[in-house]
C-alpha cells in the first residue's frame, strides 16, 4: 500500500555551472515535495501511517526548513556572504542544491526520521519509498528505494549542513536533526 503527502516551500538557491545560465545566480522556486510512504501492514486504524503523526516526528520541521530560505553550496562564491543575504533562514550544504540532490536529501533524511522516531500512529513497517521534488510546474526529480543500489550522486553529508538559527528555532520537534545525524553516521550506506 502506498500513501502520499504533499509539502510546499518557497526557496532560493544557486546552481553554479548549470547549462541554463539563469540558474547560475541566486533565484527562487515554488517547490513542491511529494513524500511517498509504503507498507504491507496496516496500523490499528487500517492506515500505512497517520500523516499527522509522521509529520510530528520531525518531517514537518524538515520540510518547513526550506520555506523562505536560501540553500547554497558551501563552495559557492555567495557562501561567505550568506549572513548578509538571509541571516535568518539559510542552509549551507556540501553539495550543489539541484532538484536531484534535494530529492536525494529528502529521501535519506525522511527515511531516517521515520526509522529513528517514535511510531506515533502505531505504524508497522511504514517506510519512505520515494520523494519527488518539483522545482517548477514542468520539471521534477525523483529519488527512491530503487535508486539506492546504483546511486552515484554525492553523499548528502548531513553532518556538514549549516542550518541557521532562525530555521532551527521554528522547529517544533527539537530532537530530529541530531537524532538523524547520529543515525546516518553509523548506518546509511547510500546517504
Ligand atoms: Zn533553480
Amino acid at each position: 500500500m502506498l500513501i502520499r503527502k504533499l509539502f510546499k516551500a518557497e526557496m532560493a538557491h544557486v546552481v553554479p555551472g548549470a547549462y541554463t545560465q539563469r540558474c547560475n545566480h541566486l533565484h527562487g522556486h515554488s517547490y513542491k515535495f511529494e513524500l511517498f510512504l509504503e507498507s504491507t501492514q496496516p496500523n490499528d486504524a487500517n492506515m500505512v501511517a497517520d500523516f499527522k503523526a509522521v509529520k510530528d516526528t520531525g518531517i514537518n520541521d524538515f520540510f518547513d526548513s526550506f520555506d523562505h530560505a536560501v540553500m547554497i553550496w558551501k563552495k559557492d562564491t555567495l557562501a561567505p556572504m550568506i549572513n548578509q543575504i538571509n541571516p535568518e533562514r539559510h542552509m549551507v550544504v556540501p553539495f550543489v542544491p539541484t532538484a536531484e540532490m534535494i530529492a536525494k536529501a529528502c529521501f535519506v533524511v525522511c527515511q531516517a526520521i521515520l526509522e529513528t522516531g517514535p511510531k506515533l500512529s502505531g505504524e508497522k513497517d511504514a517506510r519512505v519509498s520515494k520523494v519527488i521534488v518539483h522545482e517548477t510546474d514542468t520539471g521534477y526529480a525523483e529519488f527512491g528505494e530503487k535508486d539506492l543500489e546504483s546511486d552515484r550522486f554525492p553523499s548528502i553529508a548531513l553532518d556538514e549542513w549549516m542550518i541557521s538559527g532562525g530555521i532551527k528555532t521554528a522547529w517544533k520537534e527539537k530532537t530530529w536533526f541530531e537524532r538523524v545525524k547520529a543515525f546516518l553516521k553509523t548506518s546509511a550506506p547510500a546517504s
